[in-house]
């Protein structure tokens, strides 16, 4: 493909279509179609005839998330549960799927209590620690399914250390980048195979919208998600994929000031008496810190932390203002959930405890307000949770 130009933040306006053939719209059109007239028997008139198996607008989504994840291909699908699920549909009875300790609660409810049901099995690892990786390869495994930065300690994992293990022992490695974008990490360049999105996040960056993203780096992994797509029906509806593609054009832009907002925060929030535990690959001191800076651009901005036994993080939340309590994350604006009853409350009690998912647990997702205003609102809701 010839380009004009050869860095992210122009492929993030530029990539996947150019221009309309009919018309010159700089915008891809809404195909808001179910079906497409055809010529005569198998005679398609742009190869596209259900738009379940395919549809322009959808289409030009796929190929800019391809390109910018510099896979093969792409696929857009309702959810990020629904993109999810269509990789765990490569899997049979009986494979085993190793997962991160922390990995978003969503993903581990639907290996824990619907791909049950077909007897596909999955272990949680220590993603952090090759050794106890290694130890977990046994002949059952055929995919290793990880988050880096994770949800909600925002631990670390070494991508490519990860995917150099999957292609010793042949099994694939599925990295959910919904933290970081492809702004930020490119996990296919670090040898991952499959790169999943929840584009409810960043990518479509302004909470007004659900879809997931599927990338794959090989053609027979691509027929196999298209078969998938298809056979199973949960894709993004073109209006949808068209708000997605407008979002993704501004991601440079909010991820620079999300990181620059988050960064500040984090100091402010390392340095204050009450806070007693701070999570953030951004920080220095972070677990994770340097593999953080090796494999993506920055810490990202996402935020967790643990007020000291003399606050009630109960009235914290209750107090935040311009902070909004709220689920989900990578939206311009700031909001704050509470992962053990939120984005985690299906981990049983015994796994939360296990992995430090703590009932003080604060997690911020930093928009990108005015800083000082996201300082304050974080301040007067401290001091009003002060026993
Ligand atoms: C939100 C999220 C998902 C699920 O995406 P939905 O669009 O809510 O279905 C998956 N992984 C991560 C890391 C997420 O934050």
């Amino acid at each position: 493909m010839t380009q004009n130009y050869q860095n992210m933040a122009s492929a993030l306006i530029h990539g996947g279509f150019s221009n309309d053939p009919w018309t010159g719209s700089v915008n891809v059109p809404i195909y808001q179609t179910s079906t497409y007239a055809q010529r005569g028997l198998g005679e398609l008139v742009g190869g596209y005839e259900y738009s379940r198996t395919g549809n322009p607008t959808r289409a030009a989504l796929e190929s800019l998330m391809a390109e910018l994840e510099e896979g093969v291909a792409a696929f857009a699908f309702a959810t990020g549960m629904a993109a999810t699920t269509a990789v765990l549909s490569l899997f049979h009875a009986k494979d085993r799927i190793l997962i991160s300790q922390n990995v978003y609660g969503g993903t581990y409810r639907v290996l824990a209590n619907v791909f049950d049901h077909i007897d596909v099995q999955f272990s949680i690892v220590d993603t952090t620690d090759s050794r106890a990786l290694e130890n977990a390869m046994t002949a059952d495994v055929k995919a290793i399914l990880i988050e880096s930065p994770a949800n909600p300690l925002l631990t670390v994992t070494d991508i490519a250390a990860v995917a150099s293990v999957a292609k010793k022992y042949g099994v694939i490695t599925i990295v959910d980048n919904t933290f970081m974008t492809p702004y930020l990490q490119q996990p296919i360049r670090l040898g991952a195979d499959i790169v999943l999105h929840s584009g409810t996040k960043y990518l479509g960056g302004h909470s007004d919208l659900l879809a997931g993203i599927v990338v794959v780096n090989s053609h027979a992994l691509a027929e196999k998600i298209a078969f998938i797509q298809n056979a199973t029906g949960g894709v993004l509806q073109p209006f949808d994929a068209f708000l997605l593609i407008r979002g993704i054009k501004t991601l440079g832009v909010r991820m620079d000031r999300h990181v620059e907002n988050a960064e500040a925060i984090a100091r402010y929030l390392q340095r204050h008496p009450a806070v007693k535990k701070i999570y953030y690959p951004g920080l220095e001191e972070a677990q994770g810190h340097h593999i953080q800076l090796k494999q993506a651009r920055n810490g990202g901005a996402m935020i967790s932390f643990e007020l000291t036994e003399h606050y009630d993080y109960r009235k914290f939340f209750s107090a935040v203002r311009l902070v909004t309590l709220a689920e989900s994350l990578g939206g311009v604006e700031s909001l704050v959930c509470h992962p053990s009853t939120m984005t985690h409350a299906a981990f049983p009690k015994e796994l939360r405890d296990k992995i430090g998912i703590t009932d003080g647990l604060i997690r911020l997702s930093v928009g990108i307000e005015d800083k000082q205003d996201i300082v304050d609102d974080l301040e007067q809701a401290i001091s009003f949770a002060e026993f």
